[in-house]
């Protein structure tokens, strides 16, 4: 494996088991690693720290073992392994109301740069390194022999999110299986998930605990799903006895998979869906609403773009507080993983100066146990939320 040795003091954070190389932290790299090469990094003392995957690019190098192992087919199995035994631990593995979780959550399980969701019979892996994709086949190995026949297809989806730059050539495919798009269940909900056409690995996985504790407080309220994608939100808010929902999306697509995944729950629900922009939406509101759901995408995809997000943020809640009645609810999330939970909250905080409504915190919201957060990585905490009583 090629070595690279760090500057003085640059191991310190690898010392704290942080799992990113930043490009700047490198002395010297002794040859030319290709992209995706394993390398094995020493600190400029010479001593071990670490083995990773590397890349051109900020992050140079994605650390996977933290001991100086062999990273085989054997080290990538148990690491799956214990991904699993963590889920099954969860009482995702076996659970006849929801078969849809993710099951490697990147640097959450040990795995930078691979996720990989479950839904029923299908795996979907993405991975966001060439070191990961380069172990595709072993990953895949790894699933199939760990599920034995209770997972028959596995799907790359790695096309899009492999850094360009790298020219893999990676295309979508079936690894092994195939299949078309199918239903799954969440918390007894089906949905339709089009993993081959649809956003990131097909389903927000991430909101289940949040759409269900819309649906606790769903009932006799007037509901407004705003960035419905798939209609998760909507689905669990009529269950949850709203006394109508309405689903809004600037995608057409969007809107048509919420209608049908309404349809595939109840034969007569008081929904409407509309393809619109969000502010459009909401400044034509007339008629208030009980309960506002916000889960826009991601504001900010880089720091640079930080202060452009939180001003966004501020508008878009400070809006939609103006849109509900007294007593209304109003659930508000950022999936923005460079915006933290104190910057988010304070952006809330502005909107709600603005909106002059007077506002308390009864839930704040995170991501859920199948997107674990690695204790030494805070990074990984990206999917904030917070449930806001207004007077
Ligand atoms: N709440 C969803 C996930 C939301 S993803 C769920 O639980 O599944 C974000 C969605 O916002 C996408 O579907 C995207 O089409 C939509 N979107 C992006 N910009 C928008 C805008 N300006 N107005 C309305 N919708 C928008």
């Amino acid at each position: 494996m090629i070595k690279i040795l760090l500057k003085p003091g640059k191991d310190q954070s690898i010392l704290r088991y942080h799992p990113w190389i930043f490009s700047g932290a490198i002395k010297t790299i002794e040859g030319k690693p290709a992209e995706g090469e394993l390398v094995i990094v020493y600190s400029d003392k010479n001593e071990f720290l670490a083995i990773g995957h590397y890349q051109i690019g900020s992050i140079a190098v994605r650390i996977i073992s933290f001991e100086k192992v062999v990273i085989d087919y054997t080290f990538w199995k148990n690491k799956i392994l214990q991904s699993y035994q963590l889920r099954k631990n969860l009482g995702l593995t076996d659970d006849n109301n929801t078969n849809v979780y993710r099951l490697v959550h990147g640097e959450g399980d040990g795995l930078p740069g691979l996720i990989i969701d479950i839904y029923n019979n299908t795996a979907i892996m993405q991975s966001h390194s060439i070191g990961m994709y380069h172990v595709r086949n072993e990953i895949a190995r790894a699933i199939t022999e760990i599920y034995n026949e209770k997972i028959t297809s596995i799907y790359d989806k790695s096309e899009a999110t492999l850094p360009f730059k790298a020219n893999t050539g990676a295309k979508n495919e079936f690894i092994s299986g195939s299949g078309q798009p199918g239903e799954v269940l969440e918390y007894g909900n089906r949905f339709m998930v089009d993993w081959i056409e649809g956003q990131k690995t097909g389903f927000f996985i991430d909101q289940r605990e949040n759409r269900k504790l819309v649906e606790m407080y769903a009932k006799d309220r007037s509901v407004l799903n705003m960035f419905c994608y798939t209609g998760g939100f909507s689905v669990y808010a009529l269950r949850g006895g709203a006394k109508l929902a309405h689903s809004v999306d600037s995608s057409e697509k969007a809107i048509e998979l919420t209608n049908q995944n309404v349809a595939l729950n109840f034969s007569n629900a008081r929904h409407e869906a509309y393809a619109e922009e969000a502010f459009n939406y909401l400044n034509n509101i007339n008629d208030p609403y009980d309960l506002i759901i916000l889960d826009p995408p991601a504001f900010a995809k880089h720091q640079s773009a930080l202060s452009n997000a939180l001003q966004g943020y501020k508008r878009l809640n400070a809006k939609a507080m103006s849109k509900l009645k007294p007593g209304g609810i109003l659930f508000t999330f950022s999936c923005s993983q460079v915006v933290s939970k104190d910057q988010f909250r304070q952006a809330v905080f502005s909107g709600a100066t603005i909106a002059k409504r007077n506002l308390r915190i009864l839930h704040q919201l995170t991501q859920p146990a199948d997107h674990p957060i690695n204790i030494y990585h805070p990074e990984g905490e990206y999917l904030k939320g917070l449930v806001l009583y207004a007077e």
